[in-house]
Protein backbone atom coordinates (compact mmCIF):
# COMPACT_ATOMS: atom_id res chain seq x y z
CA UNK A 1 0.00 0.00 0.00
CA UNK A 2 1.49 3.41 -1.06
CA UNK A 3 2.23 5.44 1.88
CA UNK A 4 1.52 9.57 2.07
CA UNK A 5 3.90 11.61 4.12
CA UNK A 6 3.51 14.59 6.07
CA UNK A 7 4.81 17.90 3.85
CA UNK A 8 6.66 19.90 6.22
CA UNK A 9 9.81 22.87 5.59
CA UNK A 10 9.64 21.86 1.57
CA UNK A 11 10.66 18.02 2.52
CA UNK A 12 8.11 14.89 3.16
CA UNK A 13 8.16 13.56 6.55
CA UNK A 14 6.72 10.34 8.16
CA UNK A 15 3.95 10.98 11.24
CA UNK A 16 4.14 8.80 14.26
CA UNK A 17 1.63 6.40 12.60
CA UNK A 18 -0.53 5.71 9.13
CA UNK A 19 -4.05 5.56 8.95
CA UNK A 20 -6.27 4.09 5.88
CA UNK A 21 -7.79 6.43 3.18
CA UNK A 22 -11.21 4.24 2.36
CA UNK A 23 -13.15 4.30 -0.37
CA UNK A 24 -17.23 4.80 1.00
CA UNK A 25 -18.71 3.16 -2.51
CA UNK A 26 -16.35 0.41 -1.62
CA UNK A 27 -15.17 -0.51 1.58
CA UNK A 28 -12.33 -3.10 0.32
CA UNK A 29 -10.81 -0.55 -1.43
CA UNK A 30 -8.09 0.86 0.46
CA UNK A 31 -6.59 4.61 -1.76
CA UNK A 32 -3.52 4.30 0.60
CA UNK A 33 -2.52 5.20 3.98
CA UNK A 34 -2.06 8.41 5.02
CA UNK A 35 0.62 9.70 7.90
CA UNK A 36 -1.02 10.83 11.20
CA UNK A 37 1.26 14.03 12.98
CA UNK A 38 1.44 13.96 16.72
CA UNK A 39 2.41 17.74 18.36
CA UNK A 40 5.93 17.61 17.80
CA UNK A 41 5.56 17.81 14.26
CA UNK A 42 3.05 20.10 14.06
CA UNK A 43 5.24 22.37 15.98
CA UNK A 44 8.20 22.07 13.65
CA UNK A 45 5.29 23.05 10.55
CA UNK A 46 4.52 26.23 12.93
CA UNK A 47 8.16 26.93 13.30
CA UNK A 48 8.94 26.52 9.51
CA UNK A 49 6.34 28.55 8.52
CA UNK A 50 7.16 31.15 11.29
CA UNK A 51 11.03 31.17 9.86
CA UNK A 52 9.91 31.23 5.69
CA UNK A 53 7.47 34.33 7.23
CA UNK A 54 9.75 37.54 6.76
CA UNK A 55 11.02 36.84 3.13
CA UNK A 56 7.65 35.36 1.92
CA UNK A 57 5.63 38.50 3.38
CA UNK A 58 8.44 41.16 2.13
CA UNK A 59 9.10 38.80 -1.50
CA UNK A 60 8.29 39.97 -5.22
CA UNK A 61 4.54 39.79 -5.82
CA UNK A 62 5.08 38.69 -9.28
CA UNK A 63 6.70 35.59 -7.47
CA UNK A 64 3.93 34.63 -5.81
CA UNK A 65 1.37 35.26 -8.63
CA UNK A 66 3.26 33.17 -11.00
CA UNK A 67 3.38 30.31 -7.98
CA UNK A 68 -0.74 30.13 -7.81
CA UNK A 69 -0.91 30.77 -11.26
CA UNK A 70 1.13 27.25 -11.82
CA UNK A 71 -0.67 25.50 -9.52
CA UNK A 72 -4.03 26.65 -10.73
CA UNK A 73 -3.21 25.18 -14.09
CA UNK A 74 -1.87 21.69 -12.88
CA UNK A 75 -4.80 21.62 -11.03
CA UNK A 76 -7.18 22.30 -13.83
CA UNK A 77 -5.01 20.33 -16.10
CA UNK A 78 -5.58 17.36 -13.63
CA UNK A 79 -9.15 17.83 -13.00
CA UNK A 80 -10.69 14.21 -14.22
CA UNK A 81 -7.24 12.31 -12.29
CA UNK A 82 -8.10 15.02 -9.46
CA UNK A 83 -11.92 14.60 -9.45
CA UNK A 84 -11.79 10.95 -9.53
CA UNK A 85 -9.73 10.66 -6.24
CA UNK A 86 -12.05 13.14 -4.65
CA UNK A 87 -14.82 10.75 -5.81
CA UNK A 88 -13.05 7.80 -4.59
CA UNK A 89 -12.05 9.52 -1.27
CA UNK A 90 -15.15 11.41 -0.19
CA UNK A 91 -18.43 9.44 -2.42
CA UNK A 92 -19.26 12.66 -4.53
CA UNK A 93 -19.74 11.32 -7.90
CA UNK A 94 -16.96 11.97 -10.18
CA UNK A 95 -18.83 14.63 -12.66
CA UNK A 96 -19.25 16.60 -8.76
CA UNK A 97 -15.51 15.61 -7.76
CA UNK A 98 -14.25 17.18 -11.52
CA UNK A 99 -16.43 20.04 -10.56
CA UNK A 100 -14.80 20.59 -7.55
CA UNK A 101 -11.06 20.16 -8.78
CA UNK A 102 -12.85 22.70 -11.39
CA UNK A 103 -13.40 25.08 -8.94
CA UNK A 104 -10.06 24.36 -6.58
CA UNK A 105 -8.40 25.57 -9.91
CA UNK A 106 -10.24 28.12 -10.79
CA UNK A 107 -9.76 29.59 -6.90
CA UNK A 108 -5.97 29.47 -7.40
CA UNK A 109 -6.33 31.06 -10.95
CA UNK A 110 -8.55 34.16 -9.33
CA UNK A 111 -5.99 34.77 -6.36
CA UNK A 112 -2.84 35.16 -8.57
CA UNK A 113 -4.72 37.77 -10.14
CA UNK A 114 -5.12 38.97 -6.40
CA UNK A 115 -1.50 39.40 -5.55
CA UNK A 116 -1.50 42.34 -7.60
CA UNK A 117 -4.36 44.09 -7.21
CA UNK A 118 -4.11 44.79 -3.56
CA UNK A 119 -5.19 48.24 -2.48
CA UNK A 120 -4.66 50.52 -0.08
CA UNK A 121 -5.26 54.48 0.17
CA UNK A 122 -4.04 57.48 0.48
CA UNK A 123 -6.39 60.23 2.11
CA UNK A 124 -6.10 63.54 3.67
CA UNK A 125 -5.54 64.27 6.73
CA UNK A 126 -6.82 66.65 9.43
CA UNK A 127 -3.64 67.90 10.19
CA UNK A 128 -1.97 70.54 7.81
CA UNK A 129 1.39 69.16 6.09
CA UNK A 130 0.49 65.49 7.49
CA UNK A 131 -0.08 62.35 4.71
CA UNK A 132 -2.20 59.27 5.79
CA UNK A 133 -2.05 55.93 4.25
CA UNK A 134 -3.90 52.81 4.88
CA UNK A 135 -1.77 49.67 3.65
CA UNK A 136 -2.79 46.24 4.35
CA UNK A 137 -0.19 43.39 5.73
CA UNK A 138 -0.24 39.48 6.00
CA UNK A 139 -1.28 38.23 9.14
CA UNK A 140 1.47 36.00 9.93
CA UNK A 141 1.41 32.27 9.89
CA UNK A 142 -2.00 31.18 10.08
CA UNK A 143 -3.82 27.53 10.61
CA UNK A 144 -6.39 26.07 7.86
CA UNK A 145 -8.60 23.63 9.36
CA UNK A 146 -11.08 21.85 6.72
CA UNK A 147 -14.47 19.44 7.09
CA UNK A 148 -14.36 16.37 4.95
CA UNK A 149 -17.33 17.08 2.40
CA UNK A 150 -15.34 19.48 0.20
CA UNK A 151 -12.04 17.57 0.38
CA UNK A 152 -9.89 19.63 -2.28
CA UNK A 153 -12.00 23.31 -3.11
CA UNK A 154 -12.07 24.39 0.54
CA UNK A 155 -7.98 23.97 1.47
CA UNK A 156 -8.18 25.44 -1.91
CA UNK A 157 -9.91 28.93 -1.00
CA UNK A 158 -7.63 29.14 1.96
CA UNK A 159 -4.59 28.21 0.99
CA UNK A 160 -4.65 30.75 -2.18
CA UNK A 161 -5.72 33.44 -0.63
CA UNK A 162 -3.45 33.27 2.59
CA UNK A 163 -0.26 33.14 0.17
CA UNK A 164 -1.46 35.51 -2.16
CA UNK A 165 -1.97 37.95 0.36
CA UNK A 166 1.63 37.14 2.03
CA UNK A 167 0.63 34.78 4.97
CA UNK A 168 2.64 31.20 5.59
CA UNK A 169 0.61 28.04 6.34
CA UNK A 170 -0.10 24.98 8.11
CA UNK A 171 -3.08 22.84 6.62
CA UNK A 172 -4.53 20.56 8.74
CA UNK A 173 -7.33 18.42 6.89
CA UNK A 174 -9.80 16.17 7.40
CA UNK A 175 -8.57 13.17 9.26
CA UNK A 176 -11.33 11.04 7.06
CA UNK A 177 -10.83 12.27 2.95
CA UNK A 178 -6.81 13.31 3.32
CA UNK A 179 -6.04 12.66 -0.65
CA UNK A 180 -6.63 15.20 -2.13
CA UNK A 181 -5.09 17.81 0.54
CA UNK A 182 -2.25 15.67 -0.08
CA UNK A 183 -2.44 15.84 -3.68
CA UNK A 184 -2.31 19.39 -3.55
CA UNK A 185 0.05 19.70 -1.71
CA UNK A 186 2.55 17.70 -3.79
CA UNK A 187 1.57 20.39 -6.69
CA UNK A 188 2.14 23.16 -4.63
CA UNK A 189 5.66 21.31 -3.79
CA UNK A 190 6.79 21.65 -7.01
CA UNK A 191 5.31 25.14 -7.60
CA UNK A 192 8.41 27.58 -6.80
CA UNK A 193 6.98 28.35 -3.50
CA UNK A 194 9.90 28.39 -0.81
CA UNK A 195 10.23 25.95 1.83
CA UNK A 196 8.25 26.58 4.70
CA UNK A 197 5.82 28.91 2.92
CA UNK A 198 3.55 26.03 3.30
CA UNK A 199 3.15 23.06 5.25
CA UNK A 200 0.65 20.00 5.28
CA UNK A 201 0.03 18.71 8.85
CA UNK A 202 -2.49 15.05 8.10
CA UNK A 203 -3.88 13.70 11.40
CA UNK A 204 -6.81 13.72 13.65
CA UNK A 205 -8.41 16.84 15.25
CA UNK A 206 -8.87 15.45 18.69
CA UNK A 207 -5.05 14.83 18.86
CA UNK A 208 -3.40 18.19 16.50
CA UNK A 209 -6.60 20.33 16.69
CA UNK A 210 -5.47 21.69 20.09
CA UNK A 211 -2.09 22.13 19.10
CA UNK A 212 -2.23 23.96 16.46
CA UNK A 213 -5.26 26.28 17.54
CA UNK A 214 -3.09 26.89 20.99
CA UNK A 215 0.26 27.03 19.29
CA UNK A 216 1.79 30.66 19.82
CA UNK A 217 3.79 30.65 16.47
CA UNK A 218 0.13 30.46 15.34
CA UNK A 219 -1.45 34.31 14.35
CA UNK A 220 -4.49 33.01 13.50
CA UNK A 221 -7.21 30.58 12.77
CA UNK A 222 -9.58 29.82 9.78
CA UNK A 223 -11.68 26.75 10.36
CA UNK A 224 -14.37 25.10 8.00
CA UNK A 225 -16.23 22.19 9.88
CA UNK A 226 -19.22 21.67 12.44
CA UNK A 227 -20.67 24.16 14.68
CA UNK A 228 -19.76 22.37 17.96
CA UNK A 229 -15.85 22.24 16.97
CA UNK A 230 -15.83 25.74 15.84
CA UNK A 231 -17.29 27.10 19.05
CA UNK A 232 -14.31 25.58 21.16
CA UNK A 233 -11.76 27.11 18.70
CA UNK A 234 -13.48 30.45 19.16
CA UNK A 235 -13.10 30.17 22.93
CA UNK A 236 -9.55 29.23 22.57
CA UNK A 237 -8.74 31.80 19.90
CA UNK A 238 -10.63 34.78 22.39
CA UNK A 239 -8.57 33.49 25.23
CA UNK A 240 -4.89 33.73 23.53
CA UNK A 241 -6.14 36.89 21.32
CA UNK A 242 -6.22 35.10 17.69
CA UNK A 243 -8.19 36.41 14.88
CA UNK A 244 -10.38 33.51 14.00
CA UNK A 245 -12.80 32.67 11.21
CA UNK A 246 -15.55 30.44 11.37
CA UNK A 247 -17.34 28.57 8.32
CA UNK A 248 -20.03 25.72 10.06
CA UNK A 249 -22.95 24.29 9.60
CA UNK A 250 -26.43 24.96 8.14
CA UNK A 251 -30.35 24.52 8.30
CA UNK A 252 -31.19 26.37 4.91
CA UNK A 253 -34.29 26.24 3.72
CA UNK A 254 -36.11 26.12 0.35
CA UNK A 255 -39.09 28.25 0.09
CA UNK A 256 -41.57 27.52 -2.69
CA UNK A 257 -44.77 29.56 -2.99
CA UNK A 258 -47.90 29.07 -4.84
CA UNK A 259 -46.62 30.82 -8.20
CA UNK A 260 -43.58 28.86 -7.96
CA UNK A 261 -42.79 27.08 -11.28
CA UNK A 262 -43.42 23.52 -10.55
CA UNK A 263 -40.88 21.28 -12.65
CA UNK A 264 -37.90 24.08 -11.51
CA UNK A 265 -39.30 24.17 -8.21
CA UNK A 266 -38.86 20.10 -8.08
CA UNK A 267 -35.48 20.24 -9.40
CA UNK A 268 -33.98 22.33 -7.50
CA UNK A 269 -35.15 21.16 -4.14
CA UNK A 270 -33.84 17.81 -5.05
CA UNK A 271 -30.49 18.82 -6.35
CA UNK A 272 -30.45 20.96 -3.11
CA UNK A 273 -31.25 18.86 -1.18
CA UNK A 274 -30.09 15.34 -1.78
CA UNK A 275 -27.59 15.67 -4.56
CA UNK A 276 -23.83 15.49 -2.74
CA UNK A 277 -25.64 12.97 -0.70
CA UNK A 278 -27.02 16.21 1.30
CA UNK A 279 -23.70 16.76 2.65
CA UNK A 280 -22.89 20.37 1.38
CA UNK A 281 -23.45 23.43 4.23
CA UNK A 282 -25.30 25.00 1.74
CA UNK A 283 -28.34 21.69 1.44
CA UNK A 284 -31.74 22.88 2.01
CA UNK A 285 -32.99 20.42 4.70
CA UNK A 286 -36.21 22.39 5.48
CA UNK A 287 -38.61 23.19 1.82
CA UNK A 288 -41.19 25.45 3.42
CA UNK A 289 -44.02 24.67 0.77
CA UNK A 290 -47.45 27.40 0.61
CA UNK A 291 -50.73 25.38 0.59
CA UNK A 292 -51.52 26.09 -2.97
CA UNK A 293 -48.85 23.95 -4.54
CA UNK A 294 -48.34 21.85 -1.55
CA UNK A 295 -49.96 18.63 -3.00
CA UNK A 296 -48.17 18.98 -6.27
CA UNK A 297 -44.86 19.83 -5.04
CA UNK A 298 -44.74 17.04 -2.54
CA UNK A 299 -46.01 14.37 -5.70
CA UNK A 300 -43.36 16.04 -8.08
CA UNK A 301 -40.66 15.23 -5.49
CA UNK A 302 -41.59 11.93 -5.23
CA UNK A 303 -41.18 11.44 -8.39
CA UNK A 304 -38.28 12.76 -8.92
CA UNK A 305 -36.70 10.87 -6.07
CA UNK A 306 -37.99 7.52 -7.68
CA UNK A 307 -35.72 8.21 -10.70
CA UNK A 308 -32.53 8.72 -8.72
CA UNK A 309 -29.84 6.45 -9.64
CA UNK A 310 -27.91 5.74 -6.14
CA UNK A 311 -24.31 3.70 -6.32
CA UNK A 312 -20.80 3.29 -6.57
CA UNK A 313 -19.33 7.18 -6.99
CA UNK A 314 -17.14 6.30 -9.72
CA UNK A 315 -19.58 4.82 -11.68
CA UNK A 316 -21.37 6.37 -15.05
CA UNK A 317 -25.15 7.75 -14.75
CA UNK A 318 -24.87 7.55 -10.68
CA UNK A 319 -27.07 11.04 -9.27
CA UNK A 320 -25.93 10.46 -5.77
CA UNK A 321 -23.19 8.24 -4.46
CA UNK A 322 -22.84 6.88 -0.77
CA UNK A 323 -22.75 9.07 2.29
CA UNK A 324 -18.91 9.68 3.42
CA UNK A 325 -18.36 7.02 6.53
CA UNK A 326 -20.15 4.72 8.96
CA UNK A 327 -20.54 7.23 11.42
CA UNK A 328 -22.50 10.03 8.71
CA UNK A 329 -24.54 6.88 7.95
CA UNK A 330 -25.58 6.27 11.40
CA UNK A 331 -26.34 10.12 12.51
CA UNK A 332 -28.70 10.36 9.03
CA UNK A 333 -30.45 6.92 9.48
CA UNK A 334 -31.02 8.24 13.41
CA UNK A 335 -32.40 11.59 12.39
CA UNK A 336 -34.79 9.55 10.12
CA UNK A 337 -36.06 7.76 13.33
CA UNK A 338 -36.27 10.64 15.31
CA UNK A 339 -38.02 12.39 12.28
CA UNK A 340 -40.67 9.59 12.68
CA UNK A 341 -40.64 9.37 16.85
CA UNK A 342 -41.47 13.01 16.42
CA UNK A 343 -44.62 12.28 14.57
CA UNK A 344 -43.44 13.27 10.55
CA UNK A 345 -44.13 10.97 8.28
CA UNK A 346 -41.91 9.04 6.18
CA UNK A 347 -43.01 9.34 2.33
CA UNK A 348 -39.87 8.35 0.58
CA UNK A 349 -36.52 6.62 0.87
CA UNK A 350 -34.99 6.38 4.07
CA UNK A 351 -33.61 2.91 4.02
CA UNK A 352 -30.36 2.05 4.21
CA UNK A 353 -28.82 0.09 0.55
CA UNK A 354 -27.04 -3.08 -0.05
CA UNK A 355 -25.63 -2.68 -3.47
CA UNK A 356 -22.97 -4.66 -5.77
CA UNK A 357 -20.01 -3.17 -3.32
CA UNK A 358 -20.13 -2.97 0.84
CA UNK A 359 -20.48 0.89 0.91
CA UNK A 360 -22.41 3.25 3.23
CA UNK A 361 -25.26 3.85 0.59
CA UNK A 362 -28.77 5.08 1.89
CA UNK A 363 -31.73 6.00 -0.47
CA UNK A 364 -32.15 9.76 0.22
CA UNK A 365 -35.32 10.72 2.66
CA UNK A 366 -38.40 13.09 2.60
CA UNK A 367 -40.44 13.78 5.87
CA UNK A 368 -43.53 14.98 5.42
CA UNK A 369 -46.23 16.73 8.16
CA UNK A 370 -43.14 18.49 10.15
CA UNK A 371 -43.42 21.59 12.28
CA UNK A 372 -40.60 23.77 13.33
CA UNK A 373 -39.86 22.37 16.38
CA UNK A 374 -38.86 19.67 15.54
CA UNK A 375 -35.04 18.42 15.68
CA UNK A 376 -35.35 17.43 12.12
CA UNK A 377 -35.68 21.28 11.73
CA UNK A 378 -33.39 22.52 13.93
CA UNK A 379 -30.57 20.18 13.94
CA UNK A 380 -28.08 20.18 11.38
CA UNK A 381 -28.27 16.13 9.63
CA UNK A 382 -25.62 17.05 7.06
CA UNK A 383 -26.97 13.82 4.95
CA UNK A 384 -29.82 13.22 2.03
CA UNK A 385 -32.54 13.92 4.67
CA UNK A 386 -34.99 17.06 4.06
CA UNK A 387 -38.14 17.65 5.64
CA UNK A 388 -41.28 19.62 4.63
CA UNK A 389 -42.90 22.07 6.42
CA UNK A 390 -46.66 23.34 5.03
CA UNK A 391 -47.37 27.14 5.44
CA UNK A 392 -50.71 29.10 4.54
CA UNK A 393 -48.70 31.68 2.38
CA UNK A 394 -45.72 34.19 2.27
CA UNK A 395 -45.78 35.61 5.68
CA UNK A 396 -45.54 32.85 7.11
CA UNK A 397 -42.76 30.84 5.18
CA UNK A 398 -40.36 34.01 5.97
CA UNK A 399 -40.80 33.72 9.52
CA UNK A 400 -39.89 29.67 9.16
CA UNK A 401 -36.93 30.27 6.65
CA UNK A 402 -35.37 32.98 9.57
CA UNK A 403 -36.90 30.51 12.18
CA UNK A 404 -33.35 28.83 13.10
CA UNK A 405 -29.86 29.14 14.73
CA UNK A 406 -28.35 28.81 11.37
CA UNK A 407 -28.27 31.62 8.42
CA UNK A 408 -25.70 30.02 5.76
CA UNK A 409 -27.96 29.89 2.56
CA UNK A 410 -31.72 30.18 1.45
CA UNK A 411 -33.39 30.07 -1.32
CA UNK A 412 -37.01 30.83 -2.71
CA UNK A 413 -38.60 29.85 -5.76
CA UNK A 414 -41.87 32.15 -7.02
CA UNK A 415 -42.24 33.60 -9.94
CA UNK A 416 -43.31 37.15 -8.44
CA UNK A 417 -40.19 39.67 -8.23
CA UNK A 418 -42.21 41.18 -4.77
CA UNK A 419 -42.09 38.40 -3.11
CA UNK A 420 -38.42 37.41 -4.17
CA UNK A 421 -37.07 41.17 -3.99
CA UNK A 422 -38.66 40.82 -0.38
CA UNK A 423 -37.19 37.98 1.00
CA UNK A 424 -33.68 39.26 -0.86
CA UNK A 425 -34.08 42.16 1.69
CA UNK A 426 -35.56 40.06 5.03
CA UNK A 427 -33.88 36.67 4.72
CA UNK A 428 -31.72 35.71 7.67
CA UNK A 429 -29.05 34.05 5.59
CA UNK A 430 -25.77 35.36 4.29
CA UNK A 431 -26.73 33.74 0.77
CA UNK A 432 -29.94 33.94 -1.11
CA UNK A 433 -30.99 32.40 -3.86
CA UNK A 434 -34.39 33.08 -6.51
CA UNK A 435 -34.95 30.13 -8.47
CA UNK A 436 -31.80 28.09 -7.39
CA UNK A 437 -30.62 25.68 -5.25
CA UNK A 438 -29.11 26.90 -2.01
CA UNK A 439 -26.34 25.14 -3.26
CA UNK A 440 -23.76 25.94 -5.63
CA UNK A 441 -22.13 29.20 -5.92
CA UNK A 442 -19.51 31.26 -7.27
CA UNK A 443 -16.07 31.49 -6.46
CA UNK A 444 -15.21 35.16 -7.32
CA UNK A 445 -17.49 36.44 -4.85
CA UNK A 446 -18.15 36.00 -0.71
CA UNK A 447 -19.15 33.01 0.57
CA UNK A 448 -20.16 32.76 4.63
CA UNK A 449 -23.63 33.19 6.85
CA UNK A 450 -24.88 34.83 9.86
CA UNK A 451 -25.85 33.84 13.18
CA UNK A 452 -24.95 30.07 14.07
CA UNK A 453 -23.82 28.95 10.73
CA UNK A 454 -20.29 31.80 10.50
CA UNK A 455 -18.11 33.97 12.60
CA UNK A 456 -15.71 36.47 11.67
CA UNK A 457 -15.34 37.92 8.15
CA UNK A 458 -16.38 36.70 4.51
CA UNK A 459 -13.94 34.06 2.55
CA UNK A 460 -13.34 33.82 -1.18
CA UNK A 461 -13.48 36.32 -3.70
CA UNK A 462 -11.40 39.44 -2.88
CA UNK A 463 -13.79 39.67 0.26
CA UNK A 464 -11.21 36.79 1.83
CA UNK A 465 -8.67 39.87 2.20
CA UNK A 466 -10.43 40.53 5.72
CA UNK A 467 -9.43 37.59 7.04
CA UNK A 468 -6.42 36.86 5.25
CA UNK A 469 -4.89 41.04 5.71
CA UNK A 470 -4.11 43.54 8.78
CA UNK A 471 -4.49 46.85 8.29
CA UNK A 472 -1.68 49.82 9.08
CA UNK A 473 -2.46 53.51 9.16
CA UNK A 474 0.93 55.47 8.67
CA UNK A 475 1.36 59.31 9.41
CA UNK A 476 4.10 61.07 7.24
CA UNK A 477 5.03 64.87 8.04
CA UNK A 478 5.12 66.45 4.53
P1 LIG B 1 -15.68 18.68 12.10
O1 LIG B 1 -15.97 19.90 12.89
O2 LIG B 1 -15.86 17.36 12.75
O3 LIG B 1 -14.15 18.70 11.60
C1 LIG B 1 -13.65 19.79 10.86
C2 LIG B 1 -12.14 19.83 11.03
O4 LIG B 1 -11.86 20.16 12.40
C3 LIG B 1 -11.44 18.53 10.73
O5 LIG B 1 -10.20 18.78 10.10
C4 LIG B 1 -11.22 17.96 12.13
O6 LIG B 1 -10.13 17.06 12.20
C5 LIG B 1 -10.91 19.23 12.90
N1 LIG B 1 -11.07 19.11 14.36
C6 LIG B 1 -11.79 18.20 15.06
N2 LIG B 1 -11.65 18.43 16.38
C7 LIG B 1 -10.83 19.50 16.51
C8 LIG B 1 -10.32 20.23 17.62
N3 LIG B 1 -10.62 19.90 18.87
N4 LIG B 1 -9.51 21.28 17.38
C9 LIG B 1 -9.22 21.66 16.12
N5 LIG B 1 -9.66 20.99 15.03
C10 LIG B 1 -10.46 19.93 15.23
O7 LIG B 1 -16.53 18.80 10.75
P2 LIG B 1 -16.65 17.73 9.58
O8 LIG B 1 -17.49 16.60 10.07
O9 LIG B 1 -15.31 17.45 9.00
O10 LIG B 1 -17.46 18.59 8.47
C11 LIG B 1 -18.85 18.70 8.45
C12 LIG B 1 -19.27 20.06 9.00
O11 LIG B 1 -18.65 21.09 8.25
C13 LIG B 1 -20.76 20.31 8.84
O12 LIG B 1 -21.26 20.90 10.01
C14 LIG B 1 -20.84 21.28 7.68
O13 LIG B 1 -22.00 22.09 7.66
C15 LIG B 1 -19.60 22.08 7.89
N6 LIG B 1 -19.21 22.77 6.67
C16 LIG B 1 -19.36 24.13 6.60
C17 LIG B 1 -19.01 24.82 5.45
C18 LIG B 1 -19.15 26.31 5.39
O14 LIG B 1 -18.42 26.93 4.61
N7 LIG B 1 -20.05 26.92 6.15
C19 LIG B 1 -18.49 24.14 4.37
C20 LIG B 1 -18.34 22.75 4.45
C21 LIG B 1 -18.69 22.09 5.61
Amino acid sequence: MQKFDNFINGQWVAGASYAPNINPSNLADVIGDYTQADAAQLDAAVNAAQAAFPAWATGNVQARADALDKIGTEILARREELGTLLAREEGKTKPEGIGEATRAGNIFKFFAGECLRLAGEVLPSVRSGVGVEITREPMGVIGLITPWNFPIAIPAWKVAPALAYGNCVVLKPADLVPGCAWALAEIISRSGIPAGVFNLVMGRGSVIGDPLVNHPGINAISFTGSQGVGGRIAQQCAVNLKKVQLEMGGKNPQIILDDADVAQAVELSVQSAFFSSGQRCTASSRLIVTDGIYAKFVEGVKARMATLKIGDALAAGIDIGPVSSRAQLEIDMGYVDIGKAEGASLVAGGERLQLATEGFYMAPALLTDTTADMRINREEVFGPVASIIRVKGYEEALFEANNTPFGLSAGIATTSLKYATHFKRHSQAGMVMVNLPTAGVDYHVPFGGRKGSSFGSREQGRYAQEFFTTVKTAYTLA
